[in-house]
């Protein structure tokens, strides 16, 4: 019989398994709380008895993600991890180091079906999705690795969350759990190239979490060139659903707006999205191009950059250029890929 997978276990489900062995509620909990303090093994539970250990070992396992290569940035300290998951397929996460603390990437598939076309993590389209604890387990090796806390989490990897929403919603359930990793939720990030139906269930289930939209282009024609998604779900009806998630959760939705050299960086594109931005409760990043070999899309100079940010803000929407991290490394937003 094939072992379970405690760590696939949300709470409730570790509870009802102990019950089943004939152990008291409270087990489940001190279980839990190992698993997310990056326990590998029963073993390594000393607040069980020996007996219980045993027992559990024979029925269940602990599953990790195994660390087929780590990358360390010398510029700062960024750091790229390679896991291998339990099949052949393989994901990429981010660590990076921040004043206010350390952030992580997470992925929440292998590869990617929305087809973006700057984009690198996509290319080779979806392999398969990730289990919750696949997501989870990302955040806990990087913490045995780093043997530091992670304490911002954005799923901002490989993959489009809404895609796989009922196990990013069980993942962001289970780093929620105080007894765990007792992430809040106002220090997580999801990020989504734009799937409503996603956006409207999240705003429902996860008002606390913040939302980020990759929009990438100022009107529906640009948009819909860049991001096959928009022709599923077009940006005037986005737009509109970020208003009134903005106004229902009263958090402030960050636009992630990459300048690709001649296509959406003038001045023109600029006061076209704070056209349509305007008098919602956001705030827009502006992310230098990643240069991805294989496409021929170039990221604008730093000075349209600049003059890009100033045209919002001069209309009254707030904007920062991202600072890149793990430049070194092809670490940086839509790079995330496997190279074989
Ligand atoms: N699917 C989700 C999350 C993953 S992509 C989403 O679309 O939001 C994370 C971010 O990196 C998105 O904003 C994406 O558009 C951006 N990105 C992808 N390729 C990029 C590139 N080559 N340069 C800069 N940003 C890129």
């Amino acid at each position: 019989m094939e072992k379970i997978n405690l760590k696939s276990l949300d709470q409730d489900e570790l509870q009802a398994l102990l019950k089943e062995m004939g152990e008291p509620a409270f087990r489940a909990k001190q279980i839990f709380a190992w698993i997310y303090r990056g326990a590998s093994s029963p073993d390594e539970m000393t607040d069980l008895s020996k007996g219980l250990r045993e027992k559990l070992a024979e029925r269940a396992e602990i599953r990790e993600l195994r660390i087929l290569r780590r990358q360390i940035s010398e510029q700062d300290g960024t750091r790229k991890y390679l896991f291998g998951l339990d099949d052949e397929n393989a994901i990429e996460t981010v660590f990076m180091k921040y004043r206010h603390g350390n952030s992580i990437c997470v992925s929440s598939q292998a590869g990617c079906r929305m087809g973006c076309r700057f984009c690198a993590s996509g290319m080779a389209g979806l392999a398969r999705n990730l289990s919750a604890w696949e997501i989870a387990d990302q955040i806990l090796q990087v913490q045995k690795d780093t043997g530091e806390r992670v304490s911002n989490v954005v799923i901002m990897g490989t993959g489009e969350p809404f895609d796989n929403y009922d196990q990013l919603s069980r993942f962001l359930r289970l780093v929620h759990e105080k007894n765990g990793l007792n992430l809040g939720y106002r220090s997580i990030t999801v990020s989504t190239c734009g799937v409503i139906p996603g956006i409207l269930r999240f705003g429902e289930e996860f008002p606390q979490v913040n939302l980020a939209i990759s929009l990438h282009a100022s009107n529906e024609a640009t948009r819909s060139e860049l991001m096959p998604v928009n022709r599923s779900y077009p940006m005037a009806q986005l737009l509109e659903v970020c208003r009134s998630h903005a106004e229902k959760t009263g958090r402030r939705i960050t636009f992630e707006y990459t300048l690709v050299s001649g296509v959406n960086d003038g001045e023109k594109q600029a006061e076209e999205l704070a056209g349509v931005l305007s008098g919602m409760l956001c705030h827009v990043n502006l992310i230098p191009l990643n240069t991805v070999r294989e496409k021929s899309f170039r990221g604008s100079s730093k000075d349209y950059a600049r003059r890009f940010q100033a045209a919002l803000e001069r209309r009254g929407i707030p904007a920062t250029i991202r600072r890149e991290l793990g430049g070194d490394i092809d670490a940086a937003c839509g790079q995330l890929r496997l190279k074989a």
